[in-house]
């Protein structure tokens, strides 16, 4: 059986520690880039390259089989309120489905690495879209490593985004950091 898994990566930043954690594990780290909820294309961009940069280091080998078009993502979303396990469901969906039909066994996402995601919805959909498409998601709940990522992507000076990706998370950045320049408190 091929020990490669398929990486769903939203950001280089986030995959230095899931990339590392599976290639101690014995696979080879198959990055895949699907991401078209990150919103505007310039973001998109620099999260890109980023990753480019990051896997010209590692050596390991960087898909991105679809063009970028945020219509998929609003084929699904239509209002900001609860969006997030759509948005989950969305990519795993994509990254299980090119998986199968291109003899991956195993698939994961770079997504349970952060504290601001829902860690445990992201692996009950990663492990229904597994099911459905006959492929094993790996679920791991990466947190532990999330600020040694972070620091490791400072250190290299790749890009750190300030917002999960699309354009509603970017807003609710936008209110956050003016709520605490004029209170200096941070917004609840
Ligand atoms: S906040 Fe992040 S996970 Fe949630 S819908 Fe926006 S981009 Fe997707």
């Amino acid at each position: 059986m091929r020990k490669e898994v398929l990486l769903h990566t939203c950001c280089a930043p986030c995959s230095i520690y899931v990339g590392e954690f599976f290639e101690k594990k014995g696979f080879e780290v198959v990055h895949m880039f699907y991401n078209p909820n990150i919103h505007p294309f310039e973001e998109y961009r620099r999260r890109w390259e980023a990753l480019n940069d990051l896997v010209c280091k590692t050596g390991r080998k960087l898909i991105a089989p679809f063009p970028y078009n945020p219509l998929e993502y609003f084929s699904v979303i239509q209002e900001g309120e609860g969006r997030c396990p759509q948005c989950y469901r969305l990519r795993l969906t994509q990254v299980a489905r090119w998986g199968k039909e291109h003899g991956f066994s195993f698939f994961s996402t770079t997504l349970t690495i952060s504290p601001y995601q829902d860690v445990a919805c992201i692996q009950r959909i990663g492990g229904e879209v597994g099911s459905d498409f006959g492929i094993t998601f790996l679920g791991v709940d990466f947190r532990e490593g999330f600020a040694e990522s972070m620091q490791r992507a400072k250190n290299l000076n790749l890009y750190r985004q300030k917002y999960c990706g699309c354009i509603f998370s970017r807003w609710e950045g936008v209110k956050r950091r003016i709520w605490k320049s004029l209170t200096g408190r941070s917004f609840s």
